[in-house]
């Protein structure tokens, strides 16, 4: 997307925690979410793909990621919806809780870049905070109908549409040639 390199990286980071966290169905299959040290593994992995920097997640710090996967998802759901107004609250409710505060940081050699922090200085709260801020800035701007949920059978897993025209419907390749493969077998028949 056009928005900066870190808002940019928090987006895929809440996508991230969407996906692995929440509970319903993936590329065709039921999807339940890890449990304990694979859970916490999944969460570092998420988290590492924004950083270059692999954070070890505490258990509880898990369990207050999980709760802020679920409230994201209902964001990407409200917006494909096409409920934008409570796409917006949700984040608003989002952004006073975990009191996102723009923050100008620099460190590891790279330029001066926002990053939005929590009150509260754990990490858990710190990546809510960032992944809150990150949606509120694509859904406040003329990009907010990019938060989607796969439109492919027994898929509810969540994505940003970075694409240039904005026609992506899907989570993945794997579900993108699911569907296109039951439309050519649908064909033959
Ligand atoms: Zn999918």
């Amino acid at each position: 997307m056009n928005f900066n390199s870190h808002t940019d990286a928090v987006v895929s980071i809440a996508v991230g925690l969407v996906n692995a966290l929440t509970e319903g169905e993936a590329r065709g299959r039921p999807y339940a979410p890890p449990t304990g040290e694979a859970r916490a593994a999944a969460v570092g992995d998420v988290l590492a793909a924004g950083d270059r920097r692999a954070p070890e997640v505490a258990e509880e710090e898990v369990d207050a990621l999980a709760e802020v996967a679920g409230r994201l998802r209902g964001v990407f759901e409200a917006v494909t919806r096409g409920d934008v107004d409570a796409a917006a609250l949700a984040l608003n409710e989002l952004l006073a809780e975990t009191d996102a505060r723009p923050h100008l940081d620099r460190h590891d050699g790279e330029p001066w870049h926002l990053h939005f922090h929590g009150a509260g200085g754990t990490l858990a709260g710190n990546y809510a905070a960032g992944c809150a801020t990150g949606l509120a800035v694509v859904l406040g701007s003329e990009l907010h109908d990019r938060l989607g949920v796969c439109t492919a059978p027994h898929c509810d897993r969540v994505y940003v549409d970075t694409s240039r025209n904005g026609t992506r419907r899907f989570c993945s390749t794997a579900c993108q040639n699911r569907v296109k493969t039951a439309a050519f077998r649908a064909r033959g028949a």
